[in-house]
């Protein structure tokens, strides 16, 4: 019966060095050898002569310089990466001389790395590890970390994990060198019994009493294979057991495990991280803080001044001109802004009201009430001008004001100053100057102006009717409400006015004074204080972002053997790469954290400062997602050098 062999070594050859300046060394020079299925090889040798680099090439861990091998027939050198880190993951079994367990996980977490991988769902996972842990006399010992184990438990925690997932061929480098002679004894008989069970083993080690114990011996000396001999034992591969395998995984299904597992995984990881080392985790994340604080203050600061902004536009309106005499500064005295002017302003495209207004506080009379009210005289379109409602009654009409009627309007707070309790005052009488006027209306309530009177303490009345019965000698306006046909058109509307103006005076006798553009220069202010925070925020977010980037590759740095040992396992590139971007983003993330909480403390500090601050939900989510973005960007180039690691550099890592 002709079987293939479970492995064939080829000529192989390994050489190290030859670039970077380095002499070219080789280790293995032509390797022959073939292993089938349920054997028990010993490799022995001295220390040097290549055991090790020949385990790895077995194990798929590196590749020969030159020749081939076969696994089942199966050319490994063709294999990329991921393939032979699957071959690894499902064939494999790795026992090493120091256990190359992960220190930060425990004894249950480090058997079940290789089934992680794999994609067996978590309680099988457990469970599997659990009765394996029990198997090896481990029971109980499942939540202790390597470091609270003596040699031999984890050496045999090792074993529990080369067996994880089936452990068909298990590679064991020196097993025994590390551990007392009972230990060592111990860990010689569990693997004659995993043999017996149908496992093929190849044991290194460079003591002849240990090999002795294996069916075949392999001597290898200075990097060539000097002896080959049967130690009397059953001839291998005539009666071979299956070994217990693990059922094929759905892909698609394994994957997805996989995938929450590993995130799992990573969080876990990341959290042990940063909990071990705060210090350096809390100054690696100020950048994040600031950059994620400033950008939720700089939205809030953002949103409470476009609000103001708005309800100031709301009450003094956003296309209100005021008009007014004025010295120019050349000398002389004020001009006068005469009704032919007031006229050729009206026919500009540009502008839709010209109010002329007459006001000025006067003795007001109601009964036995008598109140210095500013009465405000202007054309019956003034509701219009000032986007203001009537609530009661109605405003003066245009023929109204024609003929000289003596009709008031109250403003919110007149109305309750002459008529307390009075729900209706129309039709009652209000003595202004020493003129009777018939009340038609009240205005709708303004609310607080930044003006030096208050609107809603005013009465209104119609512009002739104000000119001839109480300001008798007063012939020319106040001053003059201009408005822009629209918001846009306030600045075209002003530089339109200064022009007819100017044309019609000869000089700047006069002022234009623009409240809506000067809410919107103010608004502008606003904004660009907005931007400063935003550049500093960007400017944070890169130099935290940089910082992680630090960090990150410091812990690639410093964690190189736990890398080698999950690649060992069977990690593909892609797992180590998506386990370092999972813990470069949950820093960031507890950057974002942090950094939202420092942002709202800052904003309430503001607020109580009493500025304009407005917090919204989405600035956090948006401050998130650029903590969250900062993580992925910076953590890519950490995370990639991590998967490209060599897993027998990484392993020899420290
Ligand atoms: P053993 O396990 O039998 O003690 P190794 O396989 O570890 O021997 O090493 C065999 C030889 O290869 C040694 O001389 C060692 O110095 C050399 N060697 C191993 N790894 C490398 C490497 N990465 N670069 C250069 N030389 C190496
Ligand atoms: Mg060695």
């Amino acid at each position: 019966m002709v079987t293939p062999p479970l492995i064939e070594l080829r000529g192989v050859r390994k050489r190290y060095g030859g670039s970077g300046g380095q002499p070219e060394v080789e280790v293995l020079h032509g390797i022959d050898l073939a292993v089938h299925a349920g054997e028990f090889v010993a490799i022995v040798g001295a220390s040097g002569s290549g055991k090790s680099t020949l385990m790895n090439l077995l194990g798929g861990l590196d590749r020969p310089s030159s020749g081939s091998y076969f696994f089942e027939g199966r050319d490994v050198a063709a294999l990329d990466a991921d393939a032979l880190a699957a071959l690894r993951r499902q064939t494999f079994g790795f026992v090493f001389q120091g256990y190359h367990l992960i220190g930060s996980e425990t004894a249950g977490e480090n058997v079940e790395l290789p089934a992680l991988y794999a994609g067996l769902p978590a309680e099988e996972r457990a469970r599997r590890a659990q009765a394996l842990l029990d198997q090896l006399g481990l029971d109980g010992k499942a939540q202790l970390r390597p470091h609270q184990l003596s040699g031999g438990q984890q050496q045999r925690v090792a074993i529990a994990r080369a067996l994880m997932n089936g452990g068909r061929v298990l590679l064991a480098d020196e097993p025994t060198g590390a551990l007392d002679s009972a230990s060592g004894a111990e860990v010689m008989a569990l693997l004659h019994a995993l043999a017996d069970r149908g496992h093929t083993i190849v044991l290194i080690t460079h003591d002849r009493e240990v090999a002795a114990q294996a069916r075949r011996v392999v001597e290898i000396r200075d990097g060539c294979i000097v002896a080959d001999r049967m130690n009397g034992a059953p001839v291998a591969g005539t009666s071979p057991v299956a070994a217990p395998a693990l059922p094929p995984q759905d892909d698609a299904q394994a994957r997805r495990a996989t995938f929450f597992s590993e995130l799992g995984e990573a969080a876990r990881t990341a959290s042990r991280g940063m909990g071990r080392n705060r210090l350096r985790t809390g100054l690696t994340l100020l950048g994040i803080v600031i950059g994620v604080a400033s950008v939720i203050v700089m939205l809030a600061i953002g949103e409470g001044a476009r609000q103001r902004v708005v309800e100031q536009m709301g009450t003094l309106g956003t296309t209100i001109m005021y008009l007014g005499g004025r010295a120019p500064d050349t000398g002389g005295p004020p001009g006068l802004i005469t009704e032919e002017d007031l006229a050729a302003l009206a026919e500009l495209p540009e502008i839709a009201y010209v109010m002329p207004v007459i006001g000025d506080p006067i003795p007001v009379r109601q009964g036995r009430v008598e109140r210095q009210v500013y009465v405000f005289a202007a054309q019956h379109f003034m509701p219009d001008v000032h986007q203001w409602k009537v609530a009661l009654g109605r405003y003066h009409t245009e023929a109204e004001d024609r003929a000289l009627t003596p009709l008031v309007v109250l403003g919110h707070r007149a109305q309750q100053h002459f008529f307390p309790g009075v729900a209706d005052p129309r039709g009652r009488q209000l003595l202004i100057g020493d003129s009777p006027f018939e009340v038609i209306g009240t205005m709708a309530e303004r609310g607080a102006e930044s003006g030096a009177q208050s609107y809603d303490d005013m009465v209104f009345i119609p512009y002739s009717a104000g000119r001839a019965r109480v300001y008798r000698v007063q012939t020319q306006p106040d001053y003059t409400v201009i408005a822009a046909a629209s918001p846009e058109q306030v600045g075209p509307a002003e530089q339109a006015i200064r022009r007819v103006l100017l044309a019609r005076h000869g000089r700047e006798d006069f002022a234009i004074s623009n409240a809506a553009a000067r809410l919107q220069a103010e608004a502008e202010t606003r904004r660009s204080m907005t931007m400063m925070l935003g550049l500093i925020a960007t400017v944070s977010l890169v130099v935290g972002g940089i910082g992680v980037m630090n960090v990150m590759l410091m812990t690639v740095r410093e964690r190189l053997r736990e890398i080698g040992i999950r690649m060992a396992v069977g990690a593909r590139r892609r797992d180590v790469q998506r386990q370092f971007l999972t813990e470069a983003m949950l820093l960031t993330l507890a950057g974002g954290v942090a950094g939202v909480g420092v942002g709202l403390a800052v904003g309430i500090g503001l607020i109580a400062a009493g500025a304009a601050v407005v917090f919204s939900v989405s600035a956090m989510l948006l401050a998130f997602g650029c903590a969250a973005a900062t993580g992925l960007v910076f953590g890519f180039m950490p995370a990639r050098t991590a998967a490209r690691l060599d897993p027998v550099v990484a392993l020899a890592g420290e």
